[in-house]
């Protein structure tokens, strides 16, 4: 390797994929080798991460205890103040939160996990498996899921600066203090999500979410209790519109579900691949290219998936209703009037509507 100090990963060009310097796996042919000194680079460049080294998720960030691994959180986090977001509604199919601790049933390849996840102390997140142990590479996706799925790699001190100098958000500092974006990380989901709450209230699009995932979700029994996984593209392409229906889904919204279940099974609809170069407009550009994807479903996948830190989603009720409040306004305020006030948000847009709609609860 040259003796250059910057060089921290290593991509083989065979197989696609990188790695850190000190990965067990088998050192490749030295005319097999590319350099990346950042593991986005080498994403960029089309490399994919091993494995087994995780050049991705570095080992300061999580430990591993066979039968259970664990996240060192960053030091402005409450999880509590997350669960309590993932336990709005009575009908959410697709986690479980009960005594502090929350319940996520995942799949990782062949194979399903059931995750239980609680604080093991102040900078800690225990992930204990319930089902029989996976092994050392689906134990460190599990990790980065849920560091991914609570965002805990944005250190929030900025926003928090901003913020208490502003308007609209200076009140919701101290009571959301280390409240982080709770995300969904998975593109069908967080699209499918944001479609079937178009124009209805919060609490039929629960119940819709409910009945859908009941109806097509892998299911998985423990200790007498149903675990859901939100159902699987492949499973929704092969639906018809008439079977949406019959859950009350309507016409449209059952058509633009199934049609973006055929282009994600098909591979036309990707997030790796939107993401590519790290392109947010171009990713939110391709967003709304789908049937039924307007600017406020745009928004919220960009919020919720992609973390896209500048998404403002300016038509959403929560948002709006919010704002008014904060303000002590007499009436709602426009989209643009909404523009104007989170122009100083920059690149906290995100979080900001994330508190905002928190404040609400
Ligand atoms: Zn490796």
């Amino acid at each position: 390797m040259p003796g250059n100090a910057e060089i921290n990963f290593v991509g083989v060009k065979t197989t696609g994929i990188y790695c850190r310097p000190d990965c067990p796996a088998r050192t490749p042919l030295p005319q097999n080798r590319v350099y990346f000194k950042t593991a986005r680079q080498a994403e960029r460049a089309g490399y994919r991460a091993c494995r087994r080294c995780f050049p991705d998720f570095p080992p300061g960030k999580w430990g591993d205890q066979g039968s259970s691994v664990f996240l060192r959180t960053p030091p402005v986090f409450d999880f509590t103040a997350c669960l309590k977001y993932l336990a709005r509604s009575p009908q959410e199919p697709c986690h479980r939160v009960a005594q502090e601790t929350l319940y996520k049933l995942l799949r990782f390849g062949q194979e399903p996990v059931l995750l239980q996840i609680r604080p093991e102390d102040s900078n800690c997140l225990g992930i204990a498996f319930l089902t029989p142990r996976p092994k050392k590479s689906i134990r460190a996706l599990a990790a980065k899921y849920v560091w991914d799925w609570f965002d805990l790699e944005t250190d929030l001190q900025p926003f928090y600066r901003m913020a208490r100098k502003d308007a609209v958000l200076k009140n919701l500092v101290d009571p959301y203090y280390g409240l982080r974006l709770v995300t969904i990380p998975d593109l069908f989901e967080a699209t499918c999500w944001a479609i079937i709450g178009q124009q209805i209230n919060l609490k039929f699009a629960y119940a819709l979410k409910k009945r859908f995932v009941e109806s097509f979700g892998e299911k998985f029994n423990f200790n007498a209790r149903a675990f859901y996984l939100f159902p699987a593209p492949d499973v929704i392409a092969r639906q018809s519109v008439a079977t949406l229906r019959r859950l009350q889904f309507t016409a449209q919204k059952s058509e633009y579900i199934i049609e973006l279940a055929q282009k994600i099974q098909s591979g036309t609809f990707d997030k790796k691949a939107l993401l590519k170069n790290n392109n947010l407009k171009s990713a939110q550009r391709e967003l709304m290219r789908l049937r039924g994807v307007g600017k406020w479903t745009a928004a919220y996948v960009g919020l919720r998936c992609f973390k896209d830190p500048a998404a403002l989603p300016v038509d959403d009720i929560g948002l709006q209703n919010a704002i008014k409040q904060q303000l002590g306004m007499t009436t709602k305020p426009t989209g643009k009037e909404i523009e104007g006030l989170a122009a100083p948000w920059k690149n906290w847009k995100a979080y900001a509507t994330f508190y905002l709609w928190n404040s609400l609860a």
